[in-house]
């Protein structure tokens, strides 16, 4: 059995965050993660906004860390080779308690040090977003909110990782973990792992996992959430990232011009859901289409593609009463990072905004990780530069045709509405991909207006051909989602 230094649990983009940073310091780490594939939990469903800072108080590690992630993110995704697009937000405002809000936000952004933020009237909002509604009485502007593709960032952090020497067993859920002597132990299916640390960083579940070694302190309560996407057609799309800040309490519209140049709508707020429970309602979508009808009232919700669901990791304190655990009344707002044993930490609910401060938290914990462990010197052997794949329709015609010279499969199409190639997909699979999904989050198959009626076929054939599994096997994600031979869904 080998041991290694750390053991990154959990395999989503806190989690190739944290194995990333650990490599950085230049321990011998692996990443266990419980599933066939990286970035198949919250990591992949949310709402892919790079935030500024201006939504929590002065003075936390949350604020701190976004501020300064909003900063770098150009320089993070250029090493990474993940796209980025600022296109700037409008939170916008339809009366007076909403726009008070919009100006508490502003004070705050500003005592955050965010910078560029303005407020506008509402016909200025309207300059710049011509399909906002009348009713729009103000707004604040922040030119630094971003978006960025949440799956393909986690992705690239843990190939990052993987390059400089992580070592990334999937297929491996902890269901046990120990401690002995100087090392910590954990059971998975794949047989057991030791190392001097632990790094827990199993999303919805890490409160489970925690509870392996120490008394609870902190739960998770899943939320739900969905999302509507519309086309990269649809007329009247806005340009700006849109937060609606709504006059009467409780949750508005939040829209965003994806860097794949789709419209996301959403999130939803429902109910509690199962930590499992990635459904969508038709009460959260008609939430959706509603207060889009109201903001955005000549966008055309009949060129919307997918809906899907996403679920909140919502974490409370909780403490004994008699037999039970009871939970705090509010919910906690700050990063929590809990220490509950020697040389065991635990990211612990880790919600908005956890993907722009994904790598600031990876940084942040191996920190914690190389002090415990006495580790003075970060290895300087370590690569923060990624290779990206290839993206052959966003080459010249002429780096093109010379990369078919090269190689043919990148001739060939197989996504039309994505213009991806068969090289792209081989690519993929070569990365990683075990799952229709897989694929889809590495190459972009699957993602346009067909959603993959068009290549899903010809991609499972290449992941049949390439991985040596009948066809019938392959999943489209995970358990249960067998694409032929049936399903939860039916059968092909
Ligand atoms: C609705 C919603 C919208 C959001 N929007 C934004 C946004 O716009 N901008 C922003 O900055 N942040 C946003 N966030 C927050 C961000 O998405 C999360 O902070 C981030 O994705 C959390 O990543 P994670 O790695 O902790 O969790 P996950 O992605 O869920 O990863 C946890 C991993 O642990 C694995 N795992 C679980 N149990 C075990 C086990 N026992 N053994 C091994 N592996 C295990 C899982 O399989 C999974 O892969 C949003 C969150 C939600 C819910």
């Amino acid at each position: 059995m080998e041991r290694y230094d750390v053991l990154v649990l959990g395999g989503g983009v806190l989690g190739c965050f944290a194995a990333r940073h650990l490599t950085r310091w230049g321990f011998h780490t692996a990443l266990l993660e419980g599933r066939e594939d990286l970035c198949t939990g919250t990591t992949r469903a949310n709402t892919a906004i790079v935030y500024t800072g201006c939504d929590t108080p002065p003075g936390t590690l949350k604020t701190r860390l976004c501020v300064e992630a909003n900063r770098t993110f150009d320089d993070l995704c250029a090493q990474l080779g993940v796209p980025f697009a600022r296109p700037g937000s409008l939170m916008v405002s339809c009366g007076p308690r909403a726009q008070r809000v919009l100006e508490r936000k502003l004070r705050q952004g500003q005592e955050n040090g965010v910078p560029g933020l303005r407020l506008l009237s509402g016909a200025e909002a309207r300059a710049m977003e011509p399909g906002l509604t009348e009713e729009v009485t103000g707004a604040l502007y922040a030119p630094g909110t971003g978006t960025v593709n949440p799956w393909e960032l986690g992705l690239a952090a843990g190939e990052n990782a993987a390059a400089n020497g992580c070592t990334i067993i999937l297929n491996a859920q902890v269901t046990a973990l120990f401690s002995d002597g100087p090392d910590w132990g954990a059971e998975t299916a794949r047989g057991t792992f030791r190392a001097r640390a632990v790094v827990n960083c199993c999303g919805l579940y890490a409160d489970q996992v925690q509870e392996l070694v120490a008394e609870p302190s902190v739960r998770i309560f899943p939320g739900k959430a969905e999302y509507l996407v519309l086309d990269d057609t649809v007329d009247h799309a806005p340009r700006h990232i849109l937060f609606h800040e709504p006059e009467e309490k409780g949750k508005g519209l939040t829209v965003v011009p994806t860097v794949e140049g789709k419209l996301l709508l959403g999130p939803s707020e429902g109910p509690g859901a199962d930590k499992d429970d990635w459904s969508t309602t038709a009460r959260g979508l008609d939430f959706l289409r509603t207060w889009t009808a109201r903001v955005l009232p000549e966008l055309d919700l009949s060129q919307t593609i997918r809906s899907f669901g996403a679920i909140r990791p919502n974490p409370f304190y909780v403490y004994p009463e008699g037999e039970t655990w009871v939970r705090e009344e509010k919910s906690i707002h700050n990063f929590t990072i809990q220490n509950p044993r020697p040389r065991f930490w635990s990211f612990l609910g880790i919600k908005t905004p956890g993907l722009t401060c994904a790598d600031g938290l990876g940084r942040y914990v191996a920190g914690l990780v190389a002090e415990e462990l006495g580790r003075k010197e970060p290895n300087p052997a370590f690569d923060p530069v990624r290779t990206p794949p290839v993206r052959v329709k966003e080459l010249s015609f002429e780096a093109r045709a010379a990369l078919i010279r090269q190689n043919p499969a990148y001739g060939k199409i197989l996504c039309r509405c994505g213009e991806i190639t068969e090289g792209e997909v081989l690519d993929a699979i070569a990365r990683g991909a075990v799952t229709l999904d897989g694929v889809k989050r590495r190459a972009g198959t699957g993602l346009g207006r067909c959603q993959g009626s068009v290549c899903a076929g010809k991609v499972m054939a290449l992941l049949s051909r390439e991985l040596k599994v009948p066809v019938e096997n392959l999943r489209r994600d995970g358990p249960g989602t067998n694409w032929l031979g049936g399903n939860d869904r039916g059968t092909l």
